[in-house]
């Protein structure tokens, strides 16, 4: 399903920064292809983007979701040796970051490229090169420009409160998987964005009226407070977590029956069960033992609508990802079939 589209749509997705607060530029590539595949939008004022596909019977609202923010980090300030501490947007996991390239975003559009490093970067100096804790105390950026102290930063244009790009290494490989990070959420906005191809392309409408909605700040906890009143069912979709004793893993949906916020609505997610085993998809039931989603946004913010959560199954979460296109495939599918069966 839709295997050449998504693999055309990834390294757009995955390649545009889009660190929680600094969506307009995802929001240029989505709309784009949404352009492309012939559909309209809306933007709210939060820049959630919302596409409203009619259905059958349109006297009922039900929505879709994926977040297309990221983790990431800004700077905090400019140290003496022209490094630059920084400040965790979300939940990287922060000794996964020691010796990956970034970029820094000016405020007003310059850009530069560093890396992250641990204040203690080299064996051959340091004693504690080692053991020195990988946190955002003592991770700082190296500018790859020749700064020598605070004056030639500013100089740059860097100042505190600027974006710090992360790299998500993004690649496909030929045993289809896709390693990178940010798999969370991006492949589910490939995903929302391969079914709407779909339900073009077949001439299909979904059973009733679907908001699907590319949400932002999802990893900093509100991403979907911004969800129609009318909605009565909200199917998210987001990472499915892999470890430990839970059941996912790399190749599945996730159906989550609850996370960190409680369980997720009996009904709908009874439902979704039902379809994915009716259907034959490779699925999994889990819990989700340190997690939020937009479900739970949509909750506090008030919208009182049935709701559940699916994603692909992603390996070492908030770090250095994983996951293969048949998770992503099956998620799709059980998505599908829970709108227009
Ligand atoms: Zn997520």
């Amino acid at each position: 399903m839709q295997d050449d589209f998504l693999r055309e749509i990834i390294p757009q997705i995955f390649l545009t920064d889009s660190p929680s607060g600094y969506d307009f530029k995802v929001n240029e590539v989505i709309i784009n292809i949404l352009t492309k595949l012939g559909y309209e939008y809306e933007i709210l004022n939060k820049n959630t983007i919302v596409v409203k596909v009619l259905g059958h019977d349109n006297s009922k609202v039900v929505a879709t979701s994926a977040h297309a923010d990221t983790l990431g980090l800004m700077v905090r300030s400019i140290n003496s040796d022209g490094t630059l501490n920084v400040t965790n947007v979300g939940g990287p996991l922060a000794p996964t970051l020691d010796g990956e390239y970034c970029k820094i975003q000016t405020r007003f559009d310059g850009q530069y490229t560093g890396t992250i490093l641990s204040k203690s970067p080299s064996i051959h100096v340091y004693p504690d090169s080692k053991s020195m804790p990988r946190d955002f105390d003592h991770l700082v950026v190296r500018i790859d420009e020749v700064v020598k102290n605070k004056e030639d930063v500013l100089k740059l244009g860097i100042n505190n409160g600027d974006y710090v790009f992360i790299d998500p290494k993004t690649t496909i490989t030929k045993s289809g998987f896709l390693k990178s990070r940010f798999i969370d959420d991006k492949a589910s906005v490939c995903l929302l964005l391969a079914l709407l191809k779909e339900l073009k392309e077949k001439g299909e409408k979904p059973h009733y009226m679907t908001y699907f909605y590319f949400v932002h700040q999802e990893e900093v906890g509100h991403g979907a407070s911004a969800l129609a009143k009318e909605i009565s069912e909200f199917v998210t979709v987001d990472m499915g977590c892999v470890g430990l004793d839970l059941a996912g893993n790399e190749y599945a949906v996730s159906i989550a029956a609850k996370d960190s916020g409680g369980p997720y609505s009996y009904e709908l997610t009874s439902k979704l069960i039902k379809l994915a085993k009716d259907n034959k998809i490779n699925y999994v039931v889990d819990i989700f033992p340190f997690y939020g989603s937009d479900v739970g946004a949509a909750w506090r913010a008030g919208v009182d609508c049935q709701g559940a959560l699916i994603g692909p199954g992603v390996q070492a979460s908030h770090g250095m990802e994983r996951t293969h296109l048949d998770a992503i495939k099956e998620t799709m599918r059980l998505m599908y079939l829970y709108l227009t069966k």
